[in-house]
């Protein structure tokens, strides 16, 4: 029988590329080593000529890429001597830092948005003993309060501004380029507070820097149009969008972020919430793949890029798929156009249903 290695989690896969010490107990769920799906029939229905991949981060352990950096953050609070973490969370980031601290057998506070969280993440936070907090205010506020708390109170802080948080999710880009054997021409991402975009140029970077790749990717971000500081060019203070997990409007990687368009000669740009579900649609339907809603951001975005020719025939593009469909059940039922037939529990009636639904 042939034997391959049991994978532990990207912190031992990337150790060399890490800030751990081989005394450092690491705190894992096995996360990383996601798929790479070369979409087969999406290009087609665009009537485009262009290899798209995306990397589907949906399934990393507690169903997001937080957990990437997650496995860093825990890990280096843990070697630390940190006894809690605390967060501010569109909900993806809470389940993730519950998920940990709980591995790590830590507490876990986090702060929430009152009623602005998909259900499947709340089912998290709860599920694996976070202190919820809910906050009668937004992410952006809530990120405010996480930064103030935590210098009165012995907690660390396991957002994106730790930076070990970036240091996990630059993996993401290693593993793509390994697949590949180089890097994609674009890489498209979601943006909230742009620590993904960031994180994925430094794994970029780091080895183009090395000689592993001769060229890096134009790093592509998209926001919903309700969300998009980067498209106003300033903070923006009461940000709406279907997509909650972007649901953001005081970045916190701002100039970070901003550095990355201008190095990889990106671009940022905006979708509709209605092309945003277009996407999560035309991912579910035609490929098999579900995705939340502010995932599916980078596809639509794509495919306005695609369609102008800014995006030109030939390229190719990877675009990041940040979290799992089953994370927001809700935004998914409500605007699922499948038929759900209610029929009697005899023979001719399931054999009419199935008829009458029959592509021709
Ligand atoms: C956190 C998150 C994002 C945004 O990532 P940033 O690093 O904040 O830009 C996008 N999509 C999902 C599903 C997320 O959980």
């Amino acid at each position: 029988m042939p034997f391959r290695p049991h994978y532990t989690g990207l912190i031992e896969n990337y150790r060399d590329r890490l800030p751990v010490s081989d005394d450092t107990k690491l705190i894992s769920l096995g996360e990383g080593n996601t798929p790479l799906l070369r979409l087969n029939n999406i290009p087609a229905v665009l009537g485009k000529d262009v290899e798209i991949y995306i990397k589907y981060e949906g399934l990393n352990p507690t169903g997001s890429f937080k957990d990437r950096g997650m496995t860093m953050a825990v890990t280096k609070a843990v070697e630390e001597g940190s006894k809690a973490i605390i967060c501010a969370s569109t909900g993806n980031t809470s389940a993730s830092a519950a998920a940990y601290a709980a591995r790590a057998g830590i507490a876990a506070f986090v702060l929430i948005p009152e009623g602005k969280i998909a259900l499947g993440k709340l089912a998290q936070g709860m599920m694996h003993g976070a202190t919820v907090i809910q906050i009668k205010g937004n992410f952006d506020e809530g990120m405010q309060l996480v930064k103030d708390v935590a210098e009165h109170a012995p907690v660390t802080i396991v957002n994106s501004i730790n930076p070990f948080r970036l240091q996990g999710q630059k993996t993401a880009a290693f593993e793509i380029v390994e697949e590949l054997s180089r890097a994609p021409d674009f890489h498209c991402l979601p943006v909230g507070n742009a620590g993904n975009i960031t994180a994925h140029w430094m794994g970029y970077s780091e080895y183009f820097d090395d000689g592993i790749i001769k060229a890096r990717p134009k790093m592509v971000g998209y926001q919903a149009d309700g969300s998009a500081p980067f498209m106003r060019g300033e903070m923006v203070d009461n940000p709406e969008t279907v997509a909650t997990a972007i649901r953001i409007g005081h970045p916190q990687s701002w100039d970070k972020a901003w550095k990355v368009k201008e190095e990889s000669q990106g671009w940022f740009d905006e979708c509709t919430d209605a092309q945003i579900l277009a996407a999560q649609k035309l991912l579910a339907e035609h490929e098999g793949i579900f995705c939340e809603p502010a995932s599916a951001t980078s596809l639509a975005g794509a495919i306005n890029d695609i369609n102008s020719g800014k995006i030109p025939e030939g390229s190719m593009i990877v675009c990041t798929l940040t979290g799992h469909g089953l994370k927001d059940p809700d935004t998914a039922i409500k605007q699922s156009t499948s038929p759900m037939l209610t029929v009697d529990a005899t023979l001719d009636a399931v054999r009419d249903a199935i008829l009458n639904n029959m592509a021709d």
